[in-house]
């Protein structure tokens, strides 16, 4: 378990979370972020499609409110690659992104063989690092500004600038590198709105960022070549039947764009002959194109993103009557106004960069306020809820702590998904697990039923040992890639049973170890904390809390310092706990000027040195002399105080 973990900014990139994890920890060694996040020394930093997820949300700290779906869906890149990915694709990635410890699958999944590199250095905008520091006191990576094609801000309209940290590739594949730390670029170089290529840059990040907000947003290729034809056909550039008159929309798509902006995206086409990437794009439907160049062929043709993925959404309703604004109904089921119209309020929010306008409709009597698109007919279900409201919130307090109810049933009587009702039972701290007839946890939606479990664990079971026996020589690898979906099973699911199923290795040399360190890890993680609070405030002499003072306490000295090696969660919060020299000579000061402060009242200088026992080098140690400094200033009664004044807090804690 990672005692520490930081919560992400929004859209930052899963690789700045990290970076701002390393910072904060400060490991003394080269892979030692590497081994506390992932389990592994050998992991290695990845920018757009981390993999490993799931070895890291199981060492989060309980109720961190990373999931392997959500740190995927916000923090990544596969939103933007996503909706121009084969189904089949997509899913495979997702997986890989959760479960696989593999850096080499990632050249299988498609989302790479693309021409288009990404930017040379980590980008920010300077605007954003400004008020980041503000708001929040640092600054980080944001996902928009790290992909290829993106040069610009949309919030600002300020043109992105480099900093002094190689993205591609990267400087060193097992450190982090924050935003914090790096040099960044603070000169502001402003949008020109009168310049063409300029707004066709906003434009263009305005496009991915819309991406970024989609969720598995994969419609499958066969629907995009269906998206293409009429988009194509209506700008002239195919015939009815479907062809497409290529070396005209080449010469349309140079024309918007010209060479040289082109080329600055990567996406230069041939002048006269050939027609380049667009070819592959509109030709052959199974390659995977970059997404930017995707976006580049919508944005020449004019195509609005989301009437061109959510086709259904801008038909025309069967009679076009005006929609009527209003009065609008409680969309929450607990409440005794749900399903009347009785709502005649809704507050218009500007629109968004769609150019989509919402309405907020918030119930008078519950509470409960969902918002609603402008123009669409009036919902029975809310599916955009803002706030469940007092009424709602107490009726799930209630069902939670009657383990009577089951989860599915608290989540039909008040019309949410199962899991939503947990995860606003976490944002309400309710218990967990729940008790119940099935305990509800917090990790996972279902805790599966048992019997149904082990008939498909059987199965799963017989067919990988049916095609061990067909393969007798096949390593796990091949047989592996021969049913990629079993092995992903049985690895999710069975684990145990699978290591102990596969083909055999080669002996290591030497002898093996029966120690289950990881067993032993977790075990020893939970206890380093209080012990570190014990020695700090056993009474008596101060102790210094280092690694031995810590194994001494455990009672397992000579093991423990050598099997640290072995034991990544436990080294990880000792490195977090133990104290330098200068830090420990300050506690020192601080009691033994408690201690003076008692028996003698009060004392100079030189006899706190000696009572804290400071080496004449420590007491020039700037954390030490400050706190020597703070120690022996002088006493509160020296202080005049005019009528009314306040005394200062600090001086009260005397
Ligand atoms: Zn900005
Ligand atoms: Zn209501």
């Amino acid at each position: 378990m990672i005692a520490y973990f930081p919560t992400p900014h929004p859209d930052e990139l899963w690789y700045s979370v990290g970076a701002r994890f390393s910072d904060r920890m400060q490991f003394g060694t080269e892979t030692g972020t590497m081994q506390a996040l992932y389990g592994s020394r050998h992991a290695i930093a990845t920018v757009d499609l981390p993999h490993r997820l799931g070895a890291l949300v199981s060492q989060l700290p309980p109720g961190h409110p990373c999931t392997v779906d959500a740190i995927i869906d916000q923090y990544t890149f596969l939103p933007y690659y996503s909706p121009f990915l084969t189904t089949s694709t997509y899913a495979k990635v997702r997986d890989w992104m959760g479960a696989s410890t593999k850096a080499s699958v990632r050249v299988k999944c498609g989302a790479c063989t693309n021409r288009v590199r990404p930017p040379k250095y980590f980008r920010s905008c300077p605007e954003c690092d400004r008020e980041n520091r503000e708001k929040i006191g640092e600054t980080y990576w944001r996902r928009l500004f790290q992909v290829p094609g993106v040069e610009a801000c949309p919030i600002h309209k300020v043109f992105l600038e480099p900093s002094d940290i190689r993205l591609d590739p990267l400087n060193n594949l097992h450190k982090y590198f924050s935003a914090q730390k790096a040099h960044l670029g603070t000169r502001v170089h402003r949008i020109n709105p009168e310049d063409p290529a300029h707004r066709i840059l906003l434009d263009l990040a305005r496009r991915v960022d819309w991406l970024f907000h989609r969720e598995h947003l994969n419609p499958g290729l066969d629907f995009l070549h269906e998206q293409y034809t009429p988009a194509l056909a209506s700008n002239g550039f195919a015939t009815r039947a479907g062809s497409v008159r290529m070396d005209d929309l080449r010469r349309h798509v140079l024309g918007f764009y010209g060479h040289k902006l082109l080329e600055l995206l990567q996406c230069s086409l041939p002048d006269h002959k050939g027609d380049g990437w667009l070819g592959h794009l509109l030709r052959k439907p199974n390659t995977a194109v970059a997404p930017l160049r995707h976006l580049l062929l919508l944005g020449a043709l004019e195509v609005d993103l989301e009437r061109f993925f959510y086709p259904t959404r801008f038909e025309a309703p069967s009679q076009s009557e005006p929609v009527p604004p209003g009065p609008w109904p409680c969309l929450n089921p607990v409440c005794e106004d749900r399903g009347k119209s009785s709502i005649d309020q809704a507050v218009v929010q500007p629109p968004d960069i769609n150019g989509n306008q919402h309405r907020i409709i918030r119930c008078r009597r519950c509470g409960f306020a969902y918002q609603m698109r402008e123009g669409t007919k009036t919902p029975t279900r809310a599916n955009h809820v803002l706030d469940y409201g007092p009424i709602w919130k107490s009726t799930l307090r209630q069902q939670w702590a009657d383990s009577s109810i089951a989860l599915r049933r608290m989540a039909k009587t008040l019309g949410v998904a199962p899991k939503t009702v947990k995860q606003r039972a976490v944002e309400l701290g309710l218990q967990f697990p729940r008790k119940g007839k099935r305990p509800t946890t917090k990790s996972g939606l279902y805790v599966a039923k048992p019997r149904d479990m082990s008939k498909s664990l059987e199965e799963h079971r017989r067919a990988w040992v049916g095609l061990r026996s067909k393969m007798l020589v096949a390593g796990t690898t091949e047989l592996r890639s021969h049913r990629p979906a079993l092995y992903a099973w049985l690895y999710r699911n069975d684990r145990v049973w699978l290591t102990e199923n596969k083909p055999g290795r080669k002996e290591p040399r030497g002898a093996r170890s029966h120690i289950d360190w990881a067993k032993r890890d977790e075990e020893l993680v939970g206890q380093i904390a209080t012990i570190a609070a014990h020695i700090k405030n056993r009474p008596g002499m101060p102790r210094r809390v280092t690694v031995t003072a810590i194994g001494r306490a455990l009672g397992k000295q000579s093991l423990f310092e050598a099997a640290l090696a072995k034991l990544p969660l436990t080294r990880c919060v000792i490195t977090s706990v133990v104290e330098s020299g200068e830090d420990f000579a300050v506690r020192r000061v601080h009691t033994a000027a408690r201690r003076l402060r008692l028996t003698e009242g009060a004392f100079a200088r030189w006899k706190l040195v000696r009572a804290a026992g400071l080496h004449h080098h420590l007491e020039r140690q700037p954390k030490v002399r400050s706190a020597l400094d703070y120690e022996v200033r002088p006493f509160a009664n020296a202080l005049i105080l005019r009528n009314g004044d306040s005394v200062p807090q600090r001086l009260l804690r005397l």
